[in-house]
């Protein structure tokens, strides 16, 4: 356990934070041990119960925390994320057992646990992701340590010991919840060859998802999108105008699910600028865009013109890291511009080369591209995707465009008339994951993902009631 000073410069422990990666996972491990044994599926109620409390009295702080942490965000929306991950993930409640009763005997499946689960989180959603974390594996009656991304260590020991804490004053064991006080990818690797460690689940870009793939054991990988979002003849464009404002300003686009292009018929695309516009959106001219391209990309110089650059771009851009999750009148003001009204997000038009159509820009910057017809936006929007198979969004009252685009692009989150956080329970019917698991399939994470099924057959057409 940490030492930390508090504000009268007293030490005062942070509960599952640990100095090396040996101690998180043998206190994580012994902890797992002890819950699965000794504790019921209502002390698992009750434990999840508290951690929900916890987190929604501290939502505020920690969203205050994450944002002077990390220099990411959006505070209002870091606290939004923050309590649909307290409210909205689904409990032990979740687990279904499945029974199977014939002349034989019965037989039952049930959810067991993994054991102690090595989870890695990205900085874009820094506590949603440990909290909906925290109660999807314990849900299961599991121990998780974090690697948390290191421009978050701070605001993720807080939270860690935070609910640590509320655990054992409801009677649970300690550490259910450990993390690593300097995670690095060392320490990442350590974890991941840790024989305790019985899982690993991984949330944030290719990079992470690969390596975890790569260790050997039992993987869950949650990684990259790029969604595009489709405005066909037959939309609503001033519900989707407002929608794509609010879906891609919300938290600076740094969600993996903000849309992140729009693919307009040309018939829609003035009118959909305006309700844009009209919902707090700033319309770039051509050249206001090149300047803001230059602000906050750079490119490779192009040495080697035998090599094309990825995803058909004229030159190999890269995001700049300190532009990432800045406010849209930061990057305006970047370029020389400032205005009156407040700006959620900047758009422009582009054509499908455009850098910002084809990375995952992450920033409140939206590219929109006209298209003569729905079959070349259809192909766009799924090339643009680049088989992430993450989330797409779609503007349409035709029932045969929707179900077109759906099958072609395949993605876990697809989403009709709303922005796609409505796949994720906000504003949309459902539970939510802030781990989800496209590479691997596992789609919006719940707690059965963090289980293994067990089987118990009584034989003899034995324990059947009829
Ligand atoms: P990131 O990949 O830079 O970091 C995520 C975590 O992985 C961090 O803890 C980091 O330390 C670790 N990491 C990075 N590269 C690694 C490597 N090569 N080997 C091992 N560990 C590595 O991502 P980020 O900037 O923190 O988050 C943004 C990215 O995460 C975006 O691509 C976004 O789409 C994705 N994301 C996906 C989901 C999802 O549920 N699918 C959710 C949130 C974010």
């Amino acid at each position: 356990m940490m030492m930390t000073e508090n504000k009268n410069g007293q030490e005062t422990a942070l509960h599952g934070v640990y100095e090396t990666v040996a101690e998180a996972v043998q206190r994580g491990a012994a902890a797992q041990i002890n819950y699965q044994q000794y504790f019921s599926l209502e002390d698992r109620t009750r434990f999840v119960t508290v951690i929900r409390e916890k987190v929604l009295e501290l939502s505020e702080v920690l969203g205050q925390m994450a944002v002077e942490e990390t220099k990411l965000g959006r505070i209002p929306h870091k606290v939004a994320k923050n309590q649909l991950a307290a409210m909205a993930t689904p409990g032990p409640e979740s687990l279904k057992t499945n029974a199977v009763s014939s002349d034989a005997g019965l037989t039952i499946e049930e959810r067991a646990p993994v054991g102690l689960i090595g989870a890695v989180t990205p900085v874009t959603n820094e506590v949603p992701t440990i909290v909906n974390n925290a109660i999807s594996m314990l849900s299961g009656a599991n121990a998780v340590v974090f690697n948390v991304h290191p421009s978050a260590k701070n605001t993720s020991a807080f939270i860690i010991n935070e609910i640590n804490q509320a655990i054992v004053a409801a009677g649970g064991p300690a550490d259910l919840i450990t993390m690593v006080k300097e995670p690095t990818l060392e320490s990442l690797q350590e974890i991941a060859k840790a024989p305790e460690v019985k899982m690993l689940v991984g949330t944030g870009g290719p990079g992470l998802v690969k390596a975890l793939l790569r260790s050997g054991k039992k993987a869950i990988g949650a990684g990259a999108g790029n969604p595009p979002v489709i405005v066909d003849d037959s939309a609503d464009v001033a519900l989707a105008g407002a929608s794509i404002v609010a879906g891609a300003s919300f938290d600076n686009n740094l969600l993996c699910i903000g849309e992140k292009e729009v693919f307009v018929l040309d018939s829609q695309a003035n009118a959909l600028i305006e309700a844009m516009k009209t919902s707090g959106a700033y319309l770039l001219s051509a050249e206001q865009a090149t300047q803001v391209t230059e602000l906050v990309l750079t490119a490779d110089e192009q040495e080697d013109t035998a090599k094309p650059c990825s995803y058909g771009m004229e030159r190999e851009y890269h995001l700049r890291k300190e532009w990432v999750g800045q406010d849209a009148s930061k990057i305006l003001a970047g370029i020389g511009v400032e205005t009156e009204a407040p700006v959620e997000l900047l758009i422009f038009e582009a054509d499908f080369k455009n850098p910002f159509v084809q990375l995952e820009q992450m920033m409140p910057v939206l590219p929109i591209v006209r298209c003569a017809d729905f079959d070349s936006a259809l192909e766009m929007a799924v090339e643009a995707e680049h088989g992430n198979r993450h989330s797409a969004c779609i503007y349409s009252n035709n029932v045969m465009n929707v179900t077109k685009f759906a099958k072609r692009i395949g993605t876990t989150v697809f989403a009709q008339n709303g922005p796609t956080l409505a796949g994720l329970g906000y504003g949309g019917a459902g539970t939510t994951s802030f781990t989800i698991a496209g590479p691997t399939g596992e789609g919006i994470t719940t707690a059965k993902d963090f289980t293994r099924v067990r089987r118990f057959a009584v034989a003899q057409g034995g324990n059947r009631i009829i």
